[in-house]
């Protein structure tokens, strides 16, 4: 109880000194845990890696707690827990295509992550199909393509504008031969935190008759997207970046090239009929949504997704992006008070960001100054190469090349950093 209380009391300090500072009406859990310190004592946390998770907003937490006793399992069940379960699973699936803008024609399928549903994407592709994406992806978004075995994969490379990137894929899909084509492009850059042209692109893809994909796993929790209003084909994104952490995904957007290709995973769900066939097993597998579904569905996951999806959209984005552009400001400057620190950054100084922002420290070697920053200070951030290690070293390559610069104080001379530091934040800080 004593610590809950020191708990409020500083963050009724913090809210005080912050009066002048707008507050986005969404607040999230544990904006009240303490953590100990290395030098003696704890402090409140500062939670600063939403990137990589970001916490539960406490409306998904009391929405899921509220429908967790009446839990049942989906698609399987006579049980009046089972029917509710159904209708919850099926309704928050309405309630995450009309957050996410889809065309009535479009499918949403639950996956796990962004993940999983970029490789599910991969693995509808018609045979043939070549893929184009730039080397600045996170893994998620770059690697499923080269596995899919139908695919031929283009890398383009870093392009150091939005319209440079524009021309790079005007350029590359004007020289495809006929046959599908597939653009693979993130909204926000999980490193810099910056904003990719998104309809550009996507106007650029289907002008060269290429169809695109959205990653939107960092785009989703700090902008609206509309896959209409973007004219993408597809977005992927993950629950636990969305403030609903329950492990659920999603794939959403055209139907056609889902409905023919082989079900993602084979199991019970995905099929019509199973039946014996002298030594073989003939198959009818369904053709909605249900044919990438195989096995128990995580009605939890959808139902958080699609509860952060309402409260989004009913506190607007509005405030959440103005709370981000305060934030984002004040530590640029503090950072810029600093001659140590280089902020990363593939598009330049003024580019429009998230709340994502990675910076290297001369000196220092990150992970250290990382693991610095929790044992002394409390806050959490996120060091290394944020799976885009193309992206990564693209960033550091450009340091200034003096000896040891921003490489670990022990490194030989001409090292540079290896890593990099990111603070990322949205609803709740
Ligand atoms: N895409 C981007 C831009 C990301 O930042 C991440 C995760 O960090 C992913 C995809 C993969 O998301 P998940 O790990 O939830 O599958």
């Amino acid at each position: 109880a004593t610590t809950v209380a020191a708990a409020s009391t500083s963050a009724d300090t913090a809210d005080a000194e912050c009066a002048a500072c707008s507050r986005a009406p969404l607040p999230v859990l544990g904006r009240d845990v303490r953590v100990p310190l290395v030098t003696g004592g704890e402090v409140g946390y500062a939670a600063l890696d939403y990137a990589a998770s970001a916490p539960a907003l406490q409306r998904v937490w009391d929405d899921v707690a509220a429908y967790a006793p009446y839990y049942g399992s989906v698609h399987r069940g006579a049980g009046y827990l089972s029917q509710l379960s159904t209708d919850l699973f099926e309704q928050s699936r309405e309630t995450v295509a009309e957050f996410l803008g889809c065309r009535p024609d479009d499918e949403l399928i639950f996956t796990r992550s962004t993940t999983d549903s970029l490789n599910l994407l991969a693995s509808a592709l018609p045979a043939g199909t070549r893929v184009y994406v730039f080397d600045t992806e996170h893994h998620a978004a770059l690697l499923p393509w080269q596995r899919a075995d139908r695919a031929q994969v283009e890398y383009l490379p870093a392009p150091r504008t939005p319209e440079q990137a524009v021309a790079s894929l005007d350029v590359a899909l004007h020289g495809a031969p006929k046959g599908p084509k597939l653009v693979c492009v993130t909204g926000a850059s999980n490193v810099t935190g910056e904003i990719w042209p998104v309809r550009e692109l996507a106007a650029a893809a289907h002008r060269h008759g290429a169809r695109i994909v959205l990653d939107a796993a960092q785009l989703a929790p700090h902008h609206p997207v509309d896959i209409t209003a973007l004219d993408v084909d597809w977005v992927a994104l993950s629950g636990h970046k969305l403030y609903a952490p329950f492990g659920a995904g999603v794939l959403a957007g055209r139907a056609d090239w889902l409905r023919e290709a082989e079900p993602y995973l084979a199991g019970g769900g995905a099929t019509r009929k199973v039946a014996r066939s002298g030594d073989a097993l003939s198959v009818e597998w369904h053709s909605g949504t249900a044919r990438h579904e195989a096995g128990s569905p995580n009605v939890i996951g959808a139902y958080a997704i699609a509860s952060a999806c309402k409260a989004l959209t009913e506190a607007g984005f509005d405030s959440l992006v103005t709370r981000e552009r305060e934030l984002l400001a004040r530590l640029r400057d503090g950072l810029a008070e600093i001659p140590e620190v280089r902020v990363l950054s593939l598009f330049g100084a003024g580019s429009a960001r998230v709340g994502v922002l990675s910076f290297v420290v001369r000196g220092w070697n990150s992970s250290h100054f990382a693991a610095a920053l929790s044992a002394e200070y409390g806050i959490g951030v996120r060091d290394g190469l944020f799976c885009a290690h193309p992206l990564v070293r693209t960033l550091l390559d450009t340091e200034p090349d003096e000896p040891g610069e921003c490489g670990a104080p022990d490194a030989a001379p001409g090292e540079r950093s290896l890593n990099a530091v990111r603070v990322s934040f949205g609803a709740g800080t």
